[in-house]
């Protein structure tokens, strides 16, 4: 794709993290990619987060019977809705 060269040079934006974590947290992603992806949510406070939240939600899910934590499923929905929010200007940088 044409697009791949620059893609892999720039730091990925929070929407592509996003888009990987749940991947990211199964061990599905490259390690080139697992690699930058780990290295954002060190950096960008907000996919910290957002990679915690589905850790807790995972493990809830993995241990079945215990109900989802509210916390972590309401930041989750935050942070989605703050995305695609982001995702209508097209610039995604901060407000
Ligand atoms: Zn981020």
């Amino acid at each position: 794709m044409r697009w791949t060269r620059w893609w892999r040079r720039r730091p990925l934006t929070c929407p592509e993290v996003a888009r990987l974590l749940q991947r990211h947290l199964d061990q599905e992603v490259p390690e080139h990619l697992a690699v930058r992806v780990q290295a954002h949510l060190e950096d960008c406070r907000r996919c910290g987060l957002e990679a915690e939240a589905y850790q807790q939600i995972k493990q809830a899910v993995r241990r079945q019977g215990q109900p989802l934590p509210p916390e972590a499923v309401e930041r989750l929905r935050a942070f989605a809705a703050s995305l695609l929010e982001e995702g209508k200007d097209g610039a995604g940088g901060p407000r």
